[in-house]
């Protein structure tokens, strides 16, 4: 599942990057520029599931904020349905929910619980995976509701923290665009 080098080029030249955002340490990676530009968004999305865009899926899901913007895209691209991965208290019908650990202390994400049906294959869509506690966090909520998770992708990757080795343990392919070295 690797990537072309002009693809990674174009793409990372799309991104900015904005130390010590929103701490000092941190490498913000700013994808607002990205999709401001017409044709590093659409090779984004494009790319992005192209592994697996010719066979079936049933829904995205996309990961509160920027998963949003980015599974929305990729749902119209492959004509299956969107599923909202939001934090706590923001759904207004019934929610299954889960609990994961940031950096300080603890927080939870949730889902309407007929956003999917049991055997449902889904594909999970956020911007960057760090060290994969989001991405982990929304897995288990979908396979708690019997969903078959077939991939999850981001644009970018942040090897050194060890997220998308803690997916593929899950048993979940990944599928990452770039990367970038460090936090
Ligand atoms: P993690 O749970 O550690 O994999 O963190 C992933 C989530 O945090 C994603 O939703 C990212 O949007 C956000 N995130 C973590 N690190 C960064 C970073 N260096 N730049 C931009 N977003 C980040």
């Amino acid at each position: 599942m690797k990537t072309s080098v002009a693809l990674e080029n174009d793409l990372k030249a799309a991104i900015r990057t904005i130390p010590d955002y929103p701490k000092p340490g941190i490498m913000f990676r700013d994808i607002t520029t990205l999709l401001g530009n017409a044709r590093a968004f659409r090779r984004a999305v494009d790319e992005l599931v192209q592994p697996w865009a010719g066979g079936k899926i049933d829904k995205v899901a996309g990961i509160e904020a920027r998963g949003f913007i980015l599974g929305g895209a990729v749902a119209h691209q492959v004509s299956c349905g969107f599923v909202p991965i939001r934090k706590k208290g923001k759904l207004p019908f019934k929610r299954v929910s889960i609990g994961y650990s940031l950096e300080y202390g603890i927080d939870e994400m949730e889902m309407h619980e007929d956003a999917l049906v049991k055997g449902e294959r889904v594909i999970v869509v956020d911007d960057l995976i760090a060290t994969g506690g989001t991405a982990e966090a929304a897995v288990k909520l979908l396979k708690q509701v019997g969903a078959e998770v077939a991939a999850a992708c981001f644009i970018i990757d942040l090897p050194d923290l060890g997220g998308a080795d803690k997916i593929r343990n899950l048993g979940v392919p990944v599928r990452t665009l770039i990367s970038f070295e460090g936090h």
